[in-house]
């Protein structure tokens, strides 16, 4: 006894839920910092898991370790990969979907955590040489993706620019079959500018370190990221955690797995060379001739009756239509790599499939905010309304700015923002000291009372917002002689004069919406990740780690998990399961499912308090469940 308490003392405890003292902050933190420095990084509420990044290789994601996970209870080990593998029963026995929605601040191990997950699924599912297949292309398509479009930036070295849900499909057996991948929101921005310390997407510096000299010289590239303006806006072109050379040859290698074609991989290329030329002002890779070219970047085409007038840009115009094509350029190359990874990916097959998605909401930094959290499920209500009212949310007024080129400025956005929205309870607007100068106009913050605590806002959103692609741009890629520019800007593309296709708030919203749409039909599985320090060090951090704790809404949901409840079934599928147990119920019953999962549970002793019946039936604590589960195995 008194062994087994000095060892919960050293390493905590692995649930927060079955600890009675544990409901109080300080107890919370102080149990995440005991297993901390046990390496012990994950901890559940319940079937929450939360896991702290470690900052330091662990060796616990080894085969061995994945082979003692598989088809054991929640409970029965240190939390890890029991909840990819519960989730991967449940889905079996089930057959229905389920998801895993990982999130955390920037630099918190989501992306980490997604990677080791879908590891485990490929180690674990039943195997045959066509799943192989399947299986190798789900995993490559990591790094492929990363390259375009993960970038280093102050608070990681290896941050997600984009948002990623992936689907996993799953055969009757278990075998992966197939996959889907949806990417919301690239940071288009960074193509053209990063702040002082941070970089442009990986594969820009990849292709310069690591690209072949032949291949060098057919795009005109030299082996000097200084020589690229769009590499050096952060002056940070190396970064010692980085080897840009040898993931060049990774990304290459897993470019040929998901076959993509000898072409195809010349063609995306040329873009990216061409990306960086065009930060240079050179124009001759994309395929198009360069007068041409040049006309469109430095010209503006008026259309008045059945007149055409061409007039010149001023400098900052010509610069800004540059700049936002390389942007309109990179991004819908990267929807086009996205497309052919899914192609890839795609199961043939038409038999019902069952799935897993992984969602992998990126670049929450709760410190400087650019994002809301998007994820609807807290109680956020008045917030959603705030951001997402018609006419006077904070998106209609930011699609209302950008609608006004060359006139819209952060500046005018906040006093917009604070003259509509300035009285809204949730609404709080930092004073600007000093309104002349850009550089207090950074600092114009507003913030935003979430439910899960303030989060600050700083305006740079028109930029971010505004990637306006002149008109006459869009025609000159139109004649581009690279398939893949061909398919990116298609002559049939409806015209955007009215609304712009700048709106990428508005189109993320949008897309949040359909995102919302897939997640409803399934069941959710959470990963909370926390970041230990602002240092990347295998360093526990208080202050930083109780932030999070807060605004993950952590607390809560502990009271919510301990007040009970937490297991639900369907009563179709719990019946189903289990009625083999019951003398009654099997082999068939007659009445509604409900009255069959009561006369089942009753006749197996459950308690009054151990369960109730609702629109499912939720059970209290998880060893009933496992007790019933046990039952039925012998
Ligand atoms: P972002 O929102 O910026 O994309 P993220 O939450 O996806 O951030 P990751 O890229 O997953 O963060 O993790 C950041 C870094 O932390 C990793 O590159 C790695 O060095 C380290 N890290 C994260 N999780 C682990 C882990 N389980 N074991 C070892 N190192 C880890
Ligand atoms: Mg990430």
């Amino acid at each position: 006894m008194e062994a087994s308490l000095t060892a919960r003392d050293r390493v905590g405890i692995q649930d927060f839920v079955l600890l009675d003292a544990y409901t109080s902050e300080t107890a919370f933190l102080d149990n995440l910092r005991k297993r901390f420095h046990e390496n012990l990084i994950y901890t559940y509420i319940g079937t929450l898991l939360v896991s702290v990044n470690p900052y330091k290789e662990l060796d616990m994601y080894t085969q061995k370790q994945m082979d003692i996970y598989m088809g054991v209870n929640f409970f029965e080990l240190p939390p890890h990969y029991a909840l990819a593998d519960n989730a991967f029963r449940t889905m079996l026995s089930e057959f229905n979907n389920h998801f895993i929605l990982i999130s955390g601040e920037s630099g918190a191990g989501k992306t980490e955590a997604s990677k080791k997950i879908l590891q485990f699924y490929a180690v674990s599912c039943p195997s045959t040489k066509l799943l192989n297949n399947i299986r190798d292309r789900l995993l490559l398509s990591n790094p492929v993706l990363e390259a375009f479009g993960n970038a280093k930036t102050l608070k990681n070295d290896n941050s997600s620019r984009f948002g990623k849900y992936m689907d996993i499909q799953f055969d009757h057996q278990g075998g992966a079959v197939g996959g889907h991948i949806l990417s919301y929101l690239l940071e288009k921005s960074r193509v053209v500018h990063q702040n002082h310390g941070e970089r442009n997407f990986h594969i820009f510096y990849q292709l310069v370190e690591g690209g072949e000299e032949e291949l060098l010289r057919w795009l005109g590239l030299e082996r000097n990221c200084q020589h690229y303006s769009y590499l050096m806006q952060g002056n940070c072109p190396k970064v010692s955690s980085i080897n840009d050379k040898s993931e060049w040859r990774t990304v290459r290698d897993a470019l040929s797995v998901i076959e993509f074609s000898e072409d195809d991989i010349e063609n995306l290329f040329a873009i990216i060379a061409s990306v960086l030329h065009l930060g240079n002002i050179k124009f001759e890779l994309l395929g198009i001739p360069a007068p041409v070219l040049q006309h469109g970047l430095t010209h503006k085409k008026i259309e008045a009756k059945s007149e055409e007038v061409h007039s010149p840009f001023s400098v900052d115009h010509a610069v800004y239509a540059r700049d936002a094509l390389a942007k309109a350029i990179y991004g819908r190359t990267f929807n086009w790599l996205v497309n052919k990874v899914n192609e890839s990916l795609a199961n043939k097959d038409s038999s019902r499939k069952t799935v897993i998605g992984l969602l992998d909401i990126y670049g929450f930094e709760v410190f400087s905010v650019n994002q809301w959290e998007p994820v609807p499920y807290f109680n956020n209500k008045i917030i959603c309304d705030l951001v997402e009212a018609k006419h006077k949310g904070l998106i209609s007024l930011l699609d209302e700015e950008c609608l006004r080129p060359g006139e819209a400025t952060d500046l005018t956005f906040l006093e917009k923002m604070e003259e509509e929205i300035g009285n809204h309870p949730h609404f709080v607007r930092h004073k600007l000291a000093n309104q002349k100068t850009r550089k207090t106009l950074e600092r114009g913050d507003f913030r935003l009372l979430h439910y899960a605590g303030e989060v600050t806002y700083c305006v740079v959103f028109l930029d971010k917002n505004n990637d306006l692609l002149y008109r006459n741009g869009k025609e000159v890629m139109r004649q581009s002689s690279n398939a893949i520019i061909k398919l990116c800007f298609p002559a049939t593309e409806p015209d955007t004069k009215r609304r712009p296709e700048t709106q990428v708030v508005t189109q993320f919203k949008t897309s949040l919406v359909g995102l919302t749409e897939i997640l409803m039909s399934k069941e959710p599985w959470y990963v909370r990740c926390i970041k230990p320090n602002e240092s990347k060090q295998p360093r526990f951090d208080d202050v930083l780690v109780r932030h999070q704790v807060k605004y993950l809404g952590l607390m809560e949901h502990l009271r919510v998990r301990r007040a009970g409840f937490a297991y639900r079934r369907k009563y179709e599928f719990f019946l189903q399961r289990y009625k083999p147990l019951c003398p009654e119920t099997w082999p068939n019953w007659k009445g509604t499912a409900a009255e069959g999962v009561l006369c089942l549970i009753k006749y197996l002793g459950y308690t009054r308090d151990e369960y109730k019946m609702g629109t499912k039936i939720f059970i209290r604590h998880p060893r009933t469940l496992f007790a019933t589960e046990d039952a039925f195995q012998l």
